[in-house]
């Protein structure tokens, strides 16, 4: 097996020199023009067939083996997100409102050091590895929009793997399991229309804003009496605007929330209570409802393969104690490679990139940052994970 630990590790000034420079150059969702430029071109130096436009910014690359064999594809996402940056990094960001607040300045650069990785040992594994560079992973749906330019196909992959720096767990502690690890996520909206008038004379009026907090009260109500305590759900109002003057009745009311699940039934039962709650306490009022659900803004769970859980394992086992194994309570936020992976199994890794002396931020917090000790191992692992997977089938 060859040593990717060791090679990554000679490559580790490259790595952190690209880090820095997307770091001082954060873009967000699909105007990754600078970011994704860089990218072709080193893939394009190493003679890796490179397509860009993938998904509007995204790049996509394919590495030959020495031999026929499976095509796996290896995940790395490249946006920035609207945080202003609060670090006194040397290498802050120069954007103002925007930076790299997730890590994926970390994951472009560890994805170009897998593809030198397995570029400069092409001779030694069969088949294929395509590089996905994705677009506006931040919810704006970049990887459906390159699973619609066509990633998927010529080759079409037999697996796929993503790993995401993580800094609230230790460095080097590698998360792998099977199952859900990330949840689906929903946005909607809902916007009730009343009759508006005087404070004084409310008899003459529907009141959005009493309304309005009805229903969310009776919302709160789905998760903790219609879903089964034994599943998990989420249902958060997150936005509630209405009326304008204290004397003055409002006549609409409109509010934005997301919804968090696992299981497509446990979602299609919160999206059907929702409705009859709505319907419900509006025709009580006489007033008038409208549920928008932002259909083309879902995204799926990821929900992990147990057999390519295990690859990754089995890979990951060769570079880190087994202690540094671990699995956790899976998480409610969301990853849009699950559109990904409800097309082709995979398996989503994280990797423990605390910073010394501990995270100032987490993830998204203008204080956020990472361990840059992980981005040679974060390059091994996937580098690894590629090769023992083509090997095996
Ligand atoms: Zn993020
Ligand atoms: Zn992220």
């Amino acid at each position: 097996m060859t040593d990717y630990l060791s090679l990554a590790r000679q490559l580790a000034p490259d790595i952190i020199a690209w880090r820095r420079d997307f770091h001082q150059h954060p873009e967000l969702g699909f105007e990754e023009f600078r970011t994704a430029g860089i990218v072709a071109e080193h893939l394009q130096a190493l003679g890796v067939e490179t397509r860009t436009g993938v998904g509007q910014t995204g790049v996509v690359g394919v590495i030959e083996g020495a031999s026929p064999g499976p095509t796996v594809l290896l995940r790395f996402d490249m946006d920035a997100l609207p945080v202003p940056e609060e670090t006194d990094l040397p290498f802050a960001s120069q954007h103002p409102g925007v930076m790299h607040a997730c890590g994926h300045d970390g994951h472009t650069a560890i994805g170009m050091a897998v593809a030198r990785l397995l570029a400069q040992t092409r001779e030694q594994w069969p088949g294929r590895v395509k590089l996905m560079f994705q677009p506006a992973e931040e919810g704006l749906g970049g990887a459906k929009a390159m699973v619609r330019d066509g990633l998927l196909k010529h080759p079409r992959p037999d697996a796929a793997f993503a790993l995401h720096l993580w800094n609230q767990l230790p460095l080097g502690q590698l998360v792998v399991q099977e199952g859900p690890l990330m949840s689906a996520a929903d946005h909607f909206e809902i916007s009730i229309k009343g009759k508006g008038g005087h404070g004084a004379a409310p008899e003459d009026t529907i009141d959005a804003v009493l309304v309005g907090a009805e229903v969310v009260n009776a919302l709160q109500s789905i998760v903790s009496r219609n879903v089964p305590p034994q599943d998990t759900a989420v249902l958060s109002v997150g936005s509630f605007r209405a009326g304008g003057a204290f004397n003055v009745i409002a006549e609409r009311a409109n509010m934005a929330g997301t919804i968090r699940t696992f299981d497509p039934e446990v979602r299609a039962l919160i999206l059907q209570r929702m409705q009859k709650v709505l319907t419900g306490i509006t025709a009580a009022h006489g007033a008038q409802a409208i549920f928008d659900l932002k259909e083309n803004e879902y995204t799926p769970a990821v929900i992990n393969d147990a057999s390519m859980a295990e690859i990754a394992r089995t890979a990951a086992q060769k570079m880190l104690p087994p202690e540094q194994i671990t699995e956790i309570r899976p998480l409610m936020v969301s990853e849009d490679m699950s559109e990904v992976f409800n097309r082709v199994p995979g398996c989503y890794v994280l990797l423990g990139a605390e910073p010394e002396g501990g995270a100032r931020g987490p993830h998204h917090n203008p204080r956020f940052d990472i361990n840059e000790d992980a981005l040679p191992l974060a390059a091994a692992i996937m580098a690894s994970i590629a090769v023992h997977f083509n090997r095996r089938q």
